[in-house]
């Protein structure tokens, strides 16, 4: 029969719709917010009046400190968080794209838009999550505004080169944007960047005034977040985790101590073709043809604070020195030295960059919701590990990565993984009945068709030939030799 092939050929496609299709107006895991204030050192907080913090530790997740990756900069850490890698391994080396045979740098906020410094093959969580049905969105956050393998943020904002870092009414602005995202247009997971503390901390150093004003700044802010999520109605459906990318520390200056000059030992026109030099306390050279040993012996011993490494040896504990970007030369200072190359023309009075072992280099891991444990204390870690732990609110499968959710994972409220399972049990017998109701809508459907076909049918032949009604002979038969004319086919 016509109808039972058709049908044949729906059922399988009917089922394989049903079951990978998910059922709309329900989730089954919490929305994610990851907020990043550049440059918050591990303990801004604790010099300084901050109730919307000290409340958030309370009613949730606060780790000691956590540990940024080498070298502790600004899109090179912040690409490590959300894409579970080491910097070795994801290639954003520096807050500078450069090119070595133009010789032309390019500024933190120029490669915002240059798909090609951030996209070297690893994949950023807000690509992954899209990729598996979630919405995802970039508010300023380094690294949203470029393409990964061809696709783009759903929705990213870049901040523009006059953008203010430190205007307190922009800033809840920015929060009242991101809530409208998550509840009118249903976004899964947002990640929202400020340039703050770290703008007042290169600025005036980290044990001023200053820094504490800005401190109690962000902690308005906090307390602002919290209550927009109140007003919103997100409370028990958004997680949110705080965190940063580096510390920050006092930069040492003459006549307390000896600068590091680098033209001093070495002579630039005759050994280097091109340096990152001049920015804090981490640098790359590139000699020029032949120079290598040259180069290095000229530096290793050359200032007491200044460490010289040849790319192959540097040490494997940064997990820094493996990506072919690395330049042949790596020079790291001790904390709060700056390494300058032929003038010292760095004016900065806090800065970062430095071996991320120095406390002044770690910064903080907070966060709550609804899947967070309240009033915990969790012990240090590597921010690496937070990527395996969005990944696991999210309901993601994580890509490749670095991390271990066995670090983060006691963060969580112990019956996630049961509530987890419930709702994907439930989530999945949603799909079987939706499924099964439609295949038995089609088979309705299909049966009042061919009912009323053939009663039509019939009648039709009865009212041309009343007198020759079809006899069960005119079906046709598979018996031998009663093989009749066949009209129904
Ligand atoms: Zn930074």
């Amino acid at each position: 029969m016509k109808g039972f092939g058709v049908l044949g050929l729906l059922l399988p496609v009917l089922l394989g719709w049903a079951s990978s299709h998910p059922v709309r107006g329900r989730k089954s895991f919490n929305k994610l917010l990851l907020i990043s204030f550049d440059g918050f050192r591990w303990n801004y907080d604790q010099d300084v009046d901050t109730p919307n913090m000290d409340r958030l530790a309370q009613e949730g997740v606060k780790a000691k400190y956590l540990t940024p990756p080498f070298v502790t900069m600004t899109s090179p850490s912040h690409f490590t968080t959300i894409s579970g890698r080491w910097i070795e391994d994801h290639g954003v080396i520096h807050n500078m794209m450069f090119n070595t045979e133009t010789g032309w740098k390019y500024s933190f906020k120029t490669t915002q838009n240059k798909t090609e410094w951030w996209d070297n093959g690893v994949l950023p969580l807000w690509i992954t999550a899209q990729r598996q049905g979630r919405k995802t969105a970039s508010f300023h956050y380094p690294g949203g505004g470029a393409k990964y393998k061809g696709e783009a943020v759903q929705r990213s904002l870049v901040e523009s080169y006059s953008h203010p870092d430190s205007n307190e009414t922009e800033w809840r602005e920015n929060i009242d944007i991101v809530m409208d995202w998550f509840t009118k247009e249903d976004f899964d997971f947002v990640t929202l960047y400020y340039g703050e503390p770290d703008n007042v901390g290169h600025k005036y150093g980290p044990e001023t005034e200053n820094r504490k004003v800005i401190i109690q700044q962000i902690d308005r802010t906090i307390g602002y977040l919290v209550e927009a999520i109140e007003r919103h109605s997100l409370t028990e459906r958004l997680n949110v985790i705080v965190t940063s990318d580096h510390g920050m520390t006092t930069v040492k200056k003459k006549p307390n101590v000896t600068e590091i000059l680098l033209t001093n030992y070495v002579k630039f026109r005759d050994l280097v073709k091109f340096h990152i030099v001049d920015y804090g306390g981490f640098g790359m050279l590139l000699p020029k043809p032949g120079q290598t040993e040259a180069l290095y012996q000229a530096l290793k011993n050359a200032h007491p604070h200044l460490y010289v490494y040849k790319k192959e040896d540097f040490p494997e504990r940064f997990h820094f020195a493996k990506h072919e970007r690395v330049l042949p030369i790596l020079l790291y200072a001790d904390s709060g030295y700056n390494i300058n190359a032929q003038l010292i023309i760095y004016f900065n009075k806090g800065d970062h960059g430095f071996d991320n072992v120095h406390m002044d280099m770690k910064t903080i891991f907070r966060a709550f919701g609804p899947d967070f444990k309240k009033n915990h204390l969790a012990e240090p870690f590597d921010s690496i590990h937070i990527y395996p732990l969005m990944c696991k609110l999210l309901g993601v499968t994580p890509e490749p990565h670095n991390g271990s959710l066995a670090v983060t994972q006691e963060m969580l409220v112990d019956s996630y993984d049961q509530q987890q399972g419930a709702e994907m049990q439930r989530a999945a017998l949603q799909k079987t009945a939706l499924g099964l109701g439609i295949v038995t809508g089609i088979l309705a459907v299909l049966f009042v068709t061919i009912v009323t076909y053939t009663a039509i049918h019939r009648k039709k032949i009865s009212t041309l030939w009343p007198t020759q009604r079809p006899s069960p002979s005119c079906f046709p038969s598979t018996a031998p030799g009663k093989a009749g004319p066949a009209y129904v086919s």
